[in-house]
């Protein structure tokens, strides 16, 4: 425990760790058709077996000579032999000719130069070429964007639409990912009812179901939804056994306070045990961590705020290591502040801030005013955190860690 934290509250990091050793990578690999894999964490590297270009081809519509035909000093006209469009396979050019040649066609034998046609001036039959300027000029050399053997991507990572190109671009229809992590979800509350439905007096909707689906399709990964639990005792282990029983994880929403209606703890640690409670985070403390049913369980808190924030910082990093990802890490980024906090918390703190320009142009972080971990609305005004660290305070223009919503 550092000594600047509250009594009882684990550091961040030091749960984040505790929690990591007990994330257990999914084995369980399916092959998908590229254009089904984006998002999906690839599960074994993948080698190209081609060249990429295959041939020498032009990158520009032109002329295709060779170099030692054209003059150093002046223009020169030659007959044109051969034209050549895109798909067309390997040819071959006189000597003392030119061949006219399409973008992205295969350069002819003999030829080691391309002259772009704007420079050109053609009657059909022959073409007047300018002065020789670079030999090579204007051809993709084969290879020259993926060689033969080359290990493209590696294990464990996301695919991205750029990979799904890269993929496509070597001949790969299908590729081996890691199946998609099942993530039960259960929503606690007696004064829950789901959007679309008449909520009586005291009731409230559901949130967390909702920002949770949002956040667990985010990183590609499956929710199981478990729906509304009642707070008894009962309702609780129910509905925790059934999770653990349908999912890879278990996360819930509320009841894991302090307060005689929270049962998420206790019934934990009737039907497994508890790891870690508590974290010197804000908003976002009554964080809960241990296993239900043999299976990780993450109890966030109940505030739809904390909920948010929780899930990025705790939970995010352990699902994403179960289905197999190498790199967990995210940027910072150092930005100015807008804004003050003079009174130090201590606990870390993730505002809900909008990266916004000032008056000047530069770049600064405005803050939502109320930060308070009720108050949903601040993370979907806000672009991204500003973490503050335990007992932190800030003033206008001090330069403080930044992490992008994009980025999580
Ligand atoms: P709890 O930790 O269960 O005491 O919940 C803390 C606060 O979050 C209470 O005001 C709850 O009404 C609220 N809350 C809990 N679960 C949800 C939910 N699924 N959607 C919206 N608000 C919730
Ligand atoms: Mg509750």
């Amino acid at each position: 425990m550092s000594c600047c934290s509250s009594p009882g509250l684990m550091p961040v990091e030091e749960a984040l760790q505790r929690m990591l050793a007990h994330a257990q990578p999914i084995t369980e690999i399916e092959w998908v058709p590229v254009e089904q894999a984006l998002g999906r964490v690839l599960a074994e590297s993948q080698v190209s077996p081609v060249d990429v270009p295959p041939l020498d081809n032009s990158a520009m519509d032109g002329y295709a000579v060779s170099f030692d035909d054209l003059q150093a000093d002046q223009a020169v006209r030659l007959p044109i032999s051969l034209r050549i469009p895109a798909g067309v396979g390997p040819s071959s050019l006189q000597p003392g000719t030119a061949a006219r040649i399409f973008t992205g066609a295969p350069v002819p034998l003999n030829a080691d130069v391309i002259v772009m046609q704007e420079d050109t001036e053609s009657d059909g039959e022959s073409v007047l070429l300018p002065r020789q300027e670079k030999r090579h000029q204007h051809i993709r050399v084969a290879g020259q964007d993926i060689a033969c053997g080359q290990q493209v991507l590696s294990a464990h990572i996301r695919l991205r639409a750029q990979e799904l190109g890269v993929l496509a671009s070597i001949g790969i229809a299908k590729v081996p990912v890691f199946r998609k992590l099942r993530v039960a979800v259960l929503s606690t509350g007696d004064e829950l009812v789901e959007p679309g439905t008449e909520p009586a007096p005291g009731q409230i909707f559901n949130s967390n179901r909702y920002t949770l689906a949002g956040l667990i399709n985010e990183l590609g990964l499956d929710m199981v939804d478990i729906g509304i639990v009642q707070d008894t005792a009962q309702s609780t282990e129910i509905a925790l056994r059934d999770a653990a029983s349908r999912a890879d994880v278990v996360i819930s929403s509320g009841g894991v306070s302090v307060g005689e209606e929270d049962y998420v703890k206790d019934t934990v640690e009737k039907l497994g045990q508890l790891h870690l409670w508590k974290l010197a985070i804000k908003p976002g403390k009554p964080l809960a961590f241990g296993e239900v049913g043999g299976k990780p369980f993450i109890g966030l808190p109940g505030n739809p705020t904390s909920v948010f924030v929780t899930f990025h910082i705790a939970a995010r990093a352990f699902l994403l290591k179960m289905q197999g990802m190498d790199d967990l890490s995210y940027p910072r980024y150092r930005i100015p502040a807008g804004f003050t906090r003079s009174r130090p918390v201590p606990r870390e703190e993730y505002l809900r801030v909008r990266l916004s320009q000032s008056e000047d142009g530069a770049m600064i972080l405005k803050c939502y005013d109320n930060q308070s971990s009720g108050v949903l609305f601040s993370a979907a005004w806000a672009t991204g955190y500003a973490v503050l660290s335990m007992n932190g305070v800030v003033s206008e223009g001090d330069l403080i860690d930044y992490i992008p919503f994009t980025e999580l």
